[in-house]
């Protein structure tokens, strides 16, 4: 341990000894002044990388302007972000939020309320094995992590849990009591699940036949992530309520809840949340926004994530691991023993972070902007961490 004083922090997390005080693209700085290739990036947060200009840009003029006047007020920013961000979606209506958990139950809420207007209230949500929607005790309850439901005792009531990937199931699983399917399209914390081609459209026309609600939760693969600005758009699938966090902020706490017009049945007093739409956060996020969306930025993410895949798929081969999955620039390799933290501790040493959301799977989710340089300097310094660990 080093000097730093943590005696104060609720231990939540186990943190490596290195202090972060700087950031530039792909790139972390300790307060030794040593460098980290980093393939983390917030968990999938900053897609432009550390610092990005035009976010310091957004926070030092919104910051001069306007910080905040509460959500009673109307303020710019979060019109202009609600206004692009529903356009480039399909959508009709947002709420903002800091968090992917306020995003999500939000969207639980909006679903009951939608189910108590339309559906003689019925309040039950469909949710799948694995999959994560957040630490409130909504979302932990319609998440499908193992051992979530034992956590906090009582959990909330109201959803029911499928396998992930099995439309049939989800279909044998609604009933008059549902309200909707809440889903990722890839699942990021289970270990990068991706479902069978044709998952989300059977959904959406599943969704669709039985009269209830399709929920994408996008706050792991939306704003550009998997190649796409949105992971459903590569099904061309429109949801009804989707939930968005981690890149819309690009580093800052903004997350969002979109709706159809006729999902969209908050009242005033329903909804709502000290910081939400606070113009600080919005300004950056349509600055955020308004980078993804300028010319080809997504489309040419796609030129790393190949270089990504093609050195994951050599390194797999190499190592005897099993599996390269994912799409864009959110990729995983499973390998053969539940060692990745241990690659992870290894990396980290030889300056690279990457992430370990299982014990068997490691994780890849780099800047947006990340160059194919940096995506070579990150494998050769994998090659040598797994080799490291698996050839002891
Ligand atoms: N949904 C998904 C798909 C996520 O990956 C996460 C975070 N890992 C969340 C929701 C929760 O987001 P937050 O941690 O910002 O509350």
């Amino acid at each position: 341990m080093n000097s730093l004083d943590t005696h104060a922090l609720m231990p939540v997390n186990v943190r490596p000894e290195p202090v972060m005080v700087r950031g530039e693209g792909s790139f972390l700085w300790d307060d030794n002044g040593r460098r980290y290739l980093d393939f983390v990036q917030g968990w999938a947060v900053n897609c432009l990388g550390h610092c990005p200009a035009v976010v310091q840009r957004a926070l030092a003029d919104q910051g001069a302007l306007l910080i905040n006047a509460s959500p009673a007020f109307h303020t710019l920013p979060q019109h202009r972000l609600a206004r692009d961000l529903t356009a480039h979606a399909g959508l009709d209506h947002a709420f903002f939020g800091t968090s992917g958990a306020e995003a999500n139950e939000g969207a639980i809420k909006l679903a009951r309320k939608w189910g108590k207007l339309h559906r003689g209230g019925a309040y039950e949500i469909v949710t799948t094995h694995g999959s994560f929607h957040g630490r409130t005790l909504a979302t932990m309850s319609a998440s499908g992590k193992p051992g979530f439901d034992t956590l906090f005792p009582p959990g909330v009531e109201g959803f029911v849990k499928v396998p992930f990937g099995d439309a049939q199931a989800v279909a044998d699983a609604l009933s008059d009591r549902s309200v909707g399917v809440l889903v990722e399209p890839i699942q990021g914390e289970a270990g990068v699940i991706v479902p069978p081609e044709g998952y989300l459209r059977e959904l959406r026309a599943l969704t669709q036949a039985r009269g209830v609600l399709l929920i994408v939760d996008e706050v792991q693969t939306g704003m550009g992530r998997t190649g796409t600005l949105f992971a459903c758009q590569h099904d061309g699938v429109r949801p009804d309520i989707m939930t968005l966090g981690k890149g819309l902020g690009g580093g800052v706490p903004l997350s969002a809840l979109l709706a159809r017009r006729e999902v969209s049945c908050f009242a005033p007093g329903d909804q709502g949340g000290t910081f939400s739409g606070h113009p600080l956060l919005a300004a950056v996020g349509l600055q955020v926004l308004g980078a993804l969306t300028d010319g080809d930025f997504v489309t040419q993410s796609r030129a790393a994530a190949e270089a990504l895949h093609t050195g994951l798929v050599r390194l797999a081969a190499r190592h005897g691991a099993c599996d390269v999955r994912g799409r864009g620039l959110l990729m995983a390799l499973t390998l053969p023993a539940p060692v990745a933290g241990a690659v992870v501790q290894s990396a980290m040493r030889h300056g690279l972070l990457i992430n370990a959301p299982q014990p068997c799977v490691l994780r890849f989710m780099p800047a947006l902007n990340v160059t194919l340089d940096e995506v070579e300097q990150m494998l050769v310094c994998l090659d040598e961490s797994i080799g490291e660990i698996l050839q002891g």
